[in-house]
């Protein structure tokens, strides 16, 4: 039966009969690379300009129905969010700050032209997903249960106007480390030939153009040994804005006197749910925080004093990471002693024990 509204549908359960084995997950998260093996299940809906949301249902995983001229595959009609669900009692998960992620989404369709995904069908399909393969969600302190909408344009037309049918998808998959670092810090290289985002474009949501348009820089920055690309602001060409798909955090001072330094949201820089976050946690653990611009050339020269002692990337897949090597066009340089340093660690700490429950959750970010 179809089911039409211009608010959040019911979601509609109708789950597969079988389920993977414990070997075959298992296999999924020891073998597999990020987003390669997916659960059993997804939930999806639809919207058109007529009829709103509606037939929302949890279904099992299984390739689209799409037309060839569907919008989203031409002109990149497209948004998408990423946020985890953790693994507490072994009865219970939790979903860290679907609410947050929902309103970025919706921040992001309404940049792309597309209609906004209510916040209730956003955080019900994400509730409905893991409730239903919850036997996905991996133990252990670095692993989690990664949650992946997407809503593009679905309609099949090639007019250059927003589309009238999207689809809205979630689909789920464990997860273990995105970088393959280990306990070393990374190496990133400053963009000095491309740029990410302009003043008035789309840099600050998650559409995504904003990740292809990178592969060419970050495949050259592999090429001479970095794992990520530092983003410059696009006019002057020297203010440090964020990497690939991490914020960056400056850590000047030690002991007492530590304080934690952020690019400020110009418009341009992805609005991180983990940088949101660490601004509030690190408050609560004595550090100062600050949201200041920092250009590549003084954090190179902060770096040689000594004042910047620690960098570190943050996000939902990445997690906290610091930055130990810096590439770029003037010559390379390292941060601190090169390693992962105390800061990046005392919140890593202080992040997983609020995911885990081990902490308080004071600021209701776990949704149970
Ligand atoms: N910047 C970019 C460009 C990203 O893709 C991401 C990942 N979503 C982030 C920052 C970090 O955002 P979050 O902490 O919400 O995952």
């Amino acid at each position: 039966m179809t089911t039409t509204s211009s608010a959040a549908p019911d979601i509609v359960l109708r789950p597969g009969t079988s389920a993977s084995s414990a070997d075959r997950r298992r296999e999924a998260l020891a073998g597999a690379a990020f987003g390669e093996v997916f659960t059993d299940h997804m939930v999806t809906a639809r919207w058109t300009a007529t009829d709103g949301w509606h037939d929302a249902a949890l279904e099992p995983f299984a390739p689209l129905e799409l037309s060839p001229a569907a919008v989203g595959l031409h002109y990149g009609q497209s948004v998408f969010e990423g946020f985890k669900a953790y693994h507490r009692t072994p009865e219970r998960a939790a979903i860290f700050r679907p609410s947050a992620h929902a309103r970025r989404f919706a921040d992001s369709a309404r940049r792309m032209a597309l209609p906004e995904v209510p916040v209730d069908l956003f955080v019900g399909a994400a509730e409905a997903l893991v409730r239903q393969d919850k036997d996905w969600i991996p133990d252990g302190d670095d692993r989690s249960l990664y949650l992946r909408p997407v809503l593009f344009a679905s309609e099949a037309h090639l007019a250059l106007r927003p589309a009238r049918a999207c689809l809205f998808v979630l689909l789920a998959f464990p997860t273990g480390n995105f970088f393959d670092a280990g306990d070393r810090a990374v190496t990133v290289a400053v963009a000095d030939e491309y740029v990410r985002a302009a003043p008035g474009g789309t840099g600050a949501a998650k559409c995504g153009g904003n990740y292809a348009s990178t592969y060419l820089a970050q495949e050259t920055a592999a090429r001479k040994g970095a794992d990520q690309v530092v983003w410059l602001d696009a006019v002057e060409r020297r203010w440090v804005e964020e990497l690939g798909g991490m914020n960056l955090f400056f850590v000047y001072g030690t002991g007492d006197q530590t304080t934690l330094t952020t690019p400020p949201l110009t418009g341009t820089i992805l609005p991180g749910v983990t940088r949101d976050t660490l601004l509030t946690l690190a408050g609560g653990l004595g550090l100062q925080v600050t949201e200041a611009p920092i250009t590549v050339s003084r954090w190179r020269e902060e770096c040689a004093a000594g004042r910047i002692t620690e960098v570190f990337a943050c996000g939902t897949a990445a997690r906290i990471t610091s930055v130990g090597r810096v590439l770029s066009a003037d010559g390379p340089w390292t941060v601190g002693d090169g390693r992962p340093g105390p800061v990046a660690g005392r919140l890593s700490a202080a992040l997983a024990a609020v995911h885990r429950g081990e902490a308080a959750d004071s600021y209701g970010w776990c949704h149970l």
